[in-house]
Formats: C-alpha cells, sequence, structure tokens
C-alpha cells in the first residue's frame, strides 16, 4: 500500500535543492522510494535522484521496557541527530526521547499520531502535528527518526 501521509511540497523542494539538514534528507530519500506520489512530484520537480549515504548503526539504548533506540551515525548533520526506533506494541512514545523529536518515516507497523495511523512509508513532521500524541499500533513499529541535538551531529 502506497504511503498517505506525505511531506509538504515545500519540504520537498526544500530537500530537493539541497536546503535540508542530512537526517531530513535521509527520511524524505526513504519515503520518495516507497511513494509513488511524491516520486512523480521530485521528477516533476526535476531531481536528478540523490543517492542515499552509508549508514552505520550506533549504540543502541533502552529507554523504557518495549521502547529501543538506536543512533544511526553518517547521516545527521550539525544540530540534529538520527535514530531508528523499535517500539513494542500500544506504547507512548516519549517525545524527548532522549533528545526532543523533529520527523519521523515509519518503516514497519505502524504508529497512531494524534489518532491517524501513519504505516510504512508515511512521514510525520511533528512541526504539523499539533497534539503530538505518538502511539505505537497493534504490531509496534519501527521508524526512522531525526532529532534536534543541540550539541551534537558533528561526525569525524
Ligand atoms: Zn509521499
Amino acid at each position: 500500500m502506497a504511503p498517505t501521509h506525505h511531506p509538504s511540497a515545500q519540504s520537498l523542494a526544500n530537500f530537493l535543492i539541497g536546503d535540508c539538514s542530512p537526517g531530513a534528507a535521509l527520511l524524505l530519500t526513504r519515503h520518495v522510494d516507497l511513494c509513488p506520489r511524491c516520486a512523480s512530484r521530485v521528477q516533476a520537480l526535476g531531481a536528478a535522484g540523490v543517492a542515499p549515504s552509508e549508514l552505520a548503526n550506533g549504540e543502541t539504548q533502552r529507554l523504557q521496557p518495549g521502547l529501543e533506540v538506536t543512533t544511526i551515525s553518517g547521516a545527521s548533520g550539525l544540530g540534529e541527530a538520527v535514530y531508528l526506533i523499535k517500539a513494542a506494541p500500544e506504547l507512548a512514545l516519549p517525545l524527548e526521547l532522549p533528545l526532543p523529536l523533529a520527523e519521523l518515516l515509519v518503516l514497519e507497523g505502524a504508529l497512531v499520531v494524534d489518532g491517524k495511523a501513519y504505516r510504512k512509508g508515511d512521514f510525520l513532521s511533528l512541526d504539523d502535528t499539533p497534539r503530538k500524541e505518538l502511539i505505537s499500533g497493534a504490531s509496534g513499529c519501527n521508524c526512522l527518526a531525526t532529532a534536534h541535538d543541540p550539541d551534537g551531529g558533528v561526525e569525524a
């Protein structure tokens, strides 16, 4: 099934001219891979295609029972962190886990955001989410996420 929650046209346009963080670019690239609608929009805007960068999984932290967060290196820009989040079924995700979340892309399972289901390939910007109530679905979820990291993002 194609994704039903998309990045804004402005986000896509910024992404295409390189005016977005590497972490956001990673989430958008993955979304466009899974989303025929955004793929055709990107083509219409004249993108040559964006090669995904090499990613490496860093340390996995267990934040609470049923919630694990793995730092992804090689994708974060200045002032941001990129995470792979694994949540057990029907778990409320803390928004500040361990850094404030900015954007999410669902990879597996489902995430219910303010009462709406987000599934594989769906993109979410927390700036556009009023209540910011994130609960994993009945089979849990895996998500890629960017977070604000004021002290981080400078990688060797
Ligand atoms: Zn889309």
